[in-house]
């Protein structure tokens, strides 16, 4: 009686023939290797670490922010009242440039930590995103107060306020920085200075720096807001690029796992391709 068993390429696939007479066996149960979704997740934000780092157009869009901040600064403060003038910006890509973190989260494979992000911060060696020293200065001495609303968690202050100190930022103090106790929602730290002050100016990388209402992005992915709030965004907020991270891609991406986000990308991609 012929028997006889051909391994083919790749494992698992047996084909037994006996008195010619192909079947297929059962294969021998191997685990699939795991994805690691993290890895992904990290290397597809590659480009954009690279452009928020390296690119002269990003420097220049920064630049470019500051300078027309100037300009909005000096319309609105001849509308001012008398209450003291306040100027509200975030810090994260907005007055200090943390890509160097996001860097070495794509060189390590790595998504967003807080614990490595912790780490980051404690350095206090971020440099300043381009033109913002030089605004804040000139605001101060145009006589409005810095207010620094961020989502830095509150354990950041101390190494927050040193590395904004060593550049030479106005105002970088414990009242003037109004960090994350809970909630990432700003509205209220808004809120808290526009009591005792009038607020000329916001600048912010994100929509969300400038109004809440920015973080639902469902319909038209927030673009529809965005035009329907163009006459106060245009006089009132300075947006800085940062395509790293943000609502964006939290709302792509959604809440949980890396294997998660990155289905959900997956999907996107295709249910938005032609
Ligand atoms: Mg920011």
């Amino acid at each position: 009686m012929k028997h006889w068993i051909l391994l083919l390429a790749g494992p698992g696939l047996v084909l037994s023939c006996t008195n010619n007479r192909p079947t297929v066996a059962a294969a021998p149960e191997v685990a699939a290797p795991a994805v690691d979704h993290m890895a992904l997740l990290s290397a597809q934000g590659a480009d954009a670490v690279l452009w928020q780092a390296t690119a002269a157009e990003s420097y220049r869009l920064y630049q470019q922010g500051y300078e027309l901040a100037r300009i909005r600064l000096a319309e609105n403060m001849r509308r001012a009242d008398k209450r003291p003038a306040a100027v509200i910006v975030d810090i994260d890509e907005t007055v200090l440039d943390n890509s160097p973190y996001q860097v070495n989260a794509v060189r390590q494979g790595r998504t967003f930590d807080q614990a490595e992000w912790k780490v980051w911060t404690d350095k206090a060696t971020a440099k300043a995103s381009p033109g913002a020293v030089e605004f804040l200065k000139h605001a101060a001495q145009q006589g409005c107060e810095v207010f620094y609303i961020s989502n830095r968690d509150i354990r950041e202050r101390a190494s927050t306020i040193k590395n904004l100190i060593d550049l030479g930022f106005p105002n970088a103090d414990e009242a003037h920085l109004l960090l994350m106790d809970g909630a990432s929602d700003k509205t209220e730290r808004r809120a808290y200075v526009a009591r005792n002050y009038q607020v000329v100016l916001l600048v912010g990388d994100q929509l969300r720096d400038f109004d809440e209402r920015f973080k639902d992005r469902s319909v038209d992915n927030g673009k529809a807001l965005v035009d329907a709030m163009a006459d106060t965004l245009r006089q009132y907020f300075i947006l800085l690029p940062n395509a790293m991270y943000g609502t964006y891609r939290d709302a792509i991406q959604g809440k949980g796992t890396d294997a998660e986000k990155y289905a959900r990308m997956q999907a996107w991609f295709e249910l938005n391709g032609y």
